[in-house]
């Protein structure tokens, strides 16, 4: 398989090199030249294969430049019982008649993100060792992804991690996940600032070709095609466990905000699992779902980007977004160039409202939008406790209450939870005025010794103590 980028550059490249790079030399995003097709013999000998075992099969249709028995060993590695609390990784819960609960969250942090990040923790580790390289992550964190990079990442030979964060603004929680860790290569930085600040300061890093190439600087973002490949799996999983028959149709109802999570679901589709419509839930930055409801992508600005009680969908605008474009726009390159490159460059927004593409949004790639406020998702939180018995976070809530307001009859709907509620605890609080429950494992993480440096938001500071702290 080889994978090309969705701004036409002409250079095609294989699995293992798309690996350890950001962005496409010519800014656009990686993606593999075709979608494997799965057919219902091929979906009738992965029902019932264990999650690791499906990760494998999944993961060798995309990846052919790590010898099979080697992938395997990785997704088994990855994938157990014991690093994600159950040996079916992802149970499904049924809250009522055709509405289920797919778990993502019980991973070693909690959100859905464990889910890739285990796997390109494992994945970097075995590439890194084979060419004889280490590498430097350089992030910036407003809470769940950095925890989860950190996790994953912590421990591995030729990897370091430097994670910046804005000094005081996670939650008590976020930060003792973060910096509890004691592992000598996990690096802590506390900006003083927002977390703009923090995303600046990567950015002009990265931006210092020198620099970065010096010290072997890389990312874990969300644009990384093995995240995204590693998360089409539990769409296959999920769709297992909600049926009993191959060729039934399943809808999934997500809570997206850089549009990582539901890209992964319309590859599972674009390979053939019968998804009937994929339910795009936001908060109130309504980026994506003002797209799929007018055909305008407009992106907002700092000051036009709310702090929400589902804090990690806050986004202003959605960095993966411009896969599905492509696949949208008939994969034309020059086409996906002139509206992300140009348009967005110059205007901050496209407008595809009058392209006939826009319609197949909906009717040939099964996309739906909503959006949930924060009072819709107190009251979602409050119903969902009251009457069914489940606690269910902030994220997790404004996908159940798009989901309901979008399910067809007939057709089961899998709402994805992304986070569980002890991660949220003040706005549980707020809903249903008791503390959220807290696995036995993260009793009292909140008082254990922390690990962190506090600098200015400044690039030559945070820039010197990478350098000091590169062997
Ligand atoms: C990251 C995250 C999301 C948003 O996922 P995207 O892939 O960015 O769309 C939703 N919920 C939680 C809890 C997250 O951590």
């Amino acid at each position: 398989m080889l994978y090309l980028s969705t701004r036409g550059h002409l250079d095609r490249k294989r699995f293992c090199e798309i690996l350890l790079e950001g962005l496409a030399p010519d800014g656009g995003l990686y993606l593999p030249e075709r979608y494997p097709q799965v057919d219902a013999a091929t979906l009738a000998r992965w029902r019932g294969l264990a999650y690791h075992e499906l990760a494998f099969e999944i993961l060798s249709l995309y990846i052919d430049d790590i010898p099979a028995a080697d992938l395997r060993a990785l997704c088994a590695k990855t994938y157990t019982g014991q690093v994600f609390g159950s040996a079916a990784i992802v149970p499904l819960k049924k809250l009522e008649d055709g509405l289920f609960l797919e778990a993502l969250s019980n991973g070693p942090t909690l959100a859905f993100k464990d889910m890739a990040m285990q796997l390109l923790g494992n994945l970097f580790e075995y590439e890194l060792g084979r060419r004889g390289e280490s590498l430097n992550i350089l992030g910036a964190t407003s809470g769940d992804t950095g925890s989860a990079a950190e996790h994953a990442m912590r421990g591995k030979r030729g990897i370091r991690v430097f994670m910046t964060s804005p000094h005081g603004r996670m939650s008590p929680f976020q930060q003792a996940q973060m910096f509890s860790l004691q592992d000598a290569n996990i690096h802590n930085l506390a900006i003083q600032g927002v977390f703009d600040d923090c995303q600046d300061i990567v950015k002009a890093v990265s931006n210092d070709l020198d620099f970065k190439r010096k010290y072997r600087i890389g990312t874990v973002n969300s644009i990384n095609w093995a995240r995204l490949v590693a998360q089409v799996v539990y769409y296959f999983a999920g769709y297992f466990q909600a049926t009993t028959e191959n060729g039934q149709r399943v809808s999934f109802a997500v809570p997206s905000g850089n549009f990582g999570n539901i890209c992964a679901g319309h590859v599972a589709r674009m390979m053939g699992l019968p998804i009937e419509t994929l339910v795009l839930a936001t908060n109130e930055n309504d980026v994506l779902d003002e797209f799929f409801r007018t055909g305008v992508y407009r992106v907002r600005s700092g000051a036009d980007t709310h702090e929400t009680s589902s804090p990690s969908m806050d986004i202003s605008k959605a960095s993966n977004f411009e896969r599905f474009v492509f696949d949208l726009l008939g994969r034309d390159a020059a086409r996906t160039r002139q509206l992300f490159q140009d348009e967005l460059g110059r205007s901050g927004r496209f407008d595809l409202s009058a392209d006939p593409a826009f319609a197949q949004a909906a009717t040939r790639f099964g996309f739906r939008s909503g959006k949930s406020t924060h009072a819709d998702r107190l009251a979602t939180i409050r119903e969902t406790w009251q009457r069914l018995h489940v606690m269910v976070d902030t994220h997790t809530a404004d996908g159940l209450k798009v989901a309901r307001h979008l399910a067809q009859p007939g057709v089961p709907m899998v709402v994805l939870e992304t986070a569980l509620p002890v991660k949220f605890a003040a706005t549980i609080v707020e809903a249903l005025g008791r503390q959220p429950d807290r696995p036995a494992r993260f009793e009292g993480i909140e008082t254990l010794p922390k690990r962190v440096t506090v600098l200015p938001a400044d690039v030559a500071q945070v820039k010197s103590y990478i350098t000091a702290h590169c062997a």
